[in-house]
């Protein structure tokens, strides 16, 4: 029996099913999810409201002291008392989010939110960098993939249970630049690491993916 920090971390790029397979996973494991894009997303609309310039380290350092980001049970995101799940979601967040995810000391904060969740118990984490610098020492780590036009085509079934209509070449290209920017910053890159089981998601349903991944947990207890 191996000793390991009792985390499932998942990573992958965007529309792969991560979050599906994280919420799952914790359900069935009756463990706690934690979805750090939406910590992301959520530090990028509080840029976006103060109109940060990113590229001021000073007016980022203060945004920052003065972030209140909290996430629940039910996997809502809030900014001080305010439930920012849904405009989280939007297309302004959307096209700043990778901008702001890469700058360092936006990270070094959400990486000490995201290890002191992991203080509290058991969790399924999911993100770009769980895996490789978050938790790397990890009891499982996955890096979960489809092609990009799966991938497209389940973030355009996503955005039209929302509401909000997007055409399939226009939600591919918006990943595809997405995905560019996270795979080749220079600080915590999305990458598969050695170590680390990568999971082809492309013929897979939801059920598939979440069967499969709790087989191997099952397989390779703590
Ligand atoms: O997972 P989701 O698509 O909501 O993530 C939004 C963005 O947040 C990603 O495109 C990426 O730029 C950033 N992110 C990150 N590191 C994580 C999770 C998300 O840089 N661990």
């Amino acid at each position: 029996m191996s000793l390991g920090l009792q985390v499932v971390a998942i990573d992958g790029p965007s529309g792969s099913g991560k979050s599906t397979l994280a919420k799952g996973l914790a359900r069935a494991l009756g463990w706690r999810h934690l979805n750090t894009g939406a910590m992301y997303r959520a530090v990028t609309l509080a840029f976006l409201r103060s109109a940060v310039d990113l590229d001021s380290a000073g007016q980022v350092e203060s945004a920052l002291a003065s972030l209140e980001l909290r996430t629940d049970a039910e996997e809502r995101v809030f900014l001080g008392d305010e439930d920012v799940s849904a405009e989280i979601r939007g297309p302004d967040v959307e096209a700043l989010v990778s901008a702001v995810s890469a700058i360092p000391a936006v990270r070094s904060r959400l990486v000490e939110l995201q290890r002191e969740e992991a203080r509290n118990g058991p969790l399924v984490a999911e993100g770009r960098d769980m895996t490789s610098v978050v938790f790397p020492d990890a009891r499982w780590r996955f890096y979960l993939d489809a092609s990009v036009r799966e991938r497209a085509a389940r973030r355009k079934g996503d955005f039209d249970k929302a509401g909000r209509d997007e055409a399939l070449p226009s939600v591919e290209a918006e990943l595809e630049r997405r995905d560019a920017l996270d795979s080749s910053r220079a600080h915590s890159p999305l990458r598969l690491v050695a170590g680390v089981e990568r999971i082809d998601s492309t013929a897979l349903d939801a059920q598939g993916v979440l069967a499969l991944v709790l087989a191997k947990i099952q397989e390779d207890p703590a």
